[in-house]
């Protein structure tokens, strides 16, 4: 066997991917090998640098799984309503048990949050009709 058969398999070696009988040849091949003995070296030793490189620049900083973790947290689950929209919802909620209801004629009541939303939407529409008013004055200007 040539040195080009060793030479392969040295990153099995050093990875401990070897077998007794693959390390024994090898070992014996090396006894008498300089250049394999130090292809062998310097593998290891590159390999050893990049495990300490690494550890030192490629690990976490510390509290860096917590964060993760944090921020997973407040994240809605999949399918969750968005956080916007829950948002609304609870403060919909909330008005509704503060404000209560109104009492109509007829014995009727009408919560309030619904006449704040019914105020919006005619404001929202005012405003809208507004700008589309601007609007034309602008492209048929008199
Ligand atoms: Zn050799």
């Amino acid at each position: 066997m040539d040195c080009s058969y060793f030479r392969e398999r040295i990153n099995e070696y050093v990875d401990g991917e070897m077998d007794y009988l693959q390390v024994a040849e090898l070992q014996a091949h090396l006894s008498f090998c300089p250049d394999c003995a130090l292809e062998l070296a310097q593998t290891g030793e590159l390999r050893g640098a990049l495990a300490d490189w690494g550890r030192l620049e490629l690990a976490p900083p510390p509290g860096f799984a917590e964060r993760v973790m944090a921020a997973v947290e407040l994240e809605p689950a999949p399918g969750a309503p968005r956080t916007a929209g829950r948002l609304l919802d609870e403060t919909l909620r909330k008005l509704d048990d503060r404000l209560g209801s109104i009492s109509l004629p007829g014995g009727r009541t009408i919560p309030v949050k619904n006449v704040i939303g019914w105020g919006l939407a005619t404001a929202a529409v005012v405003i809208g009709l507004g700008r589309r008013r601007e609007r034309g004055s602008r492209e048929l200007p008199l």
